[in-house]
C-alpha cells in the first residue's frame, strides 16, 4: 500500500521536528494531496493512525486538503473534457500520453504540537 510510505514518511519529517524543537506530543499534521498524486486520503488517514500507534503521538491527527489535478496533452494541447471522471492517460484526440500538470504531489503545509501545560 502506497499510502503507507507516504504516511511514514510525513511521520519522520513531523517526529524529527517535534524533536528538534523538544516537543513530547504532535497534535496534527496538515497535508495538500492531488488528485493526481495516487493517494487515497480514507487509506492516507488509516496509514496514518497505522504508524502512530502506540507512540507519544497517537492521537495525533492528519488533516487533509484535497487539490484537483491537471492534464493537458503535450501534442495538441487538449484537455481532458468536464464530463470526465477519471482523469485519462491518454489524449483522446491524437491518443499522446498525457502530461501531468498540477495535483500530483503530496505536499506537508503544517504540523501543530500540543502544548504543554505549564506547572505553576
Ligand atoms: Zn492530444
Amino acid at each position: 500500500m502506497y499510502e503507507l510510505s507516504v504516511a511514514q514518511e510525513l511521520y519522520t519529517v513531523a517526529r524529527a521536528r517535534a524533536d528538534e524543537m523538544e516537543v513530547r506530543e504532535l497534535e496534527s499534521v496538515r497535508v495538500a494531496v492531488g488528485e493526481l498524486a495516487g493517494v487515497t486520503p480514507d487509506l492516507l488517514r488509516s496509514a496514518w493512525r497505522f504508524v502512530t500507534a502506540e507512540s507519544a503521538d497517537e492521537n495525533s491527527r492528519l488533516d487533509i486538503d484535497l487539490r484537483s489535478g491537471r492534464q493537458i496533452c503535450p501534442q495538441c494541447g487538449a484537455l481532458p473534457g468536464p464530463d470526465v471522471i477519471a482523469y485519462p492517460a491518454h489524449c483522446e484526440r491524437c491518443k499522446c500520453h498525457m502530461r501531468v500538470e498540477s495535483g500530483d504531489r503530496v505536499e506537508l503545509l503544517e504540523i501543530r504540537f500540543q502544548q504543554e501545560l505549564a506547572l505553576a
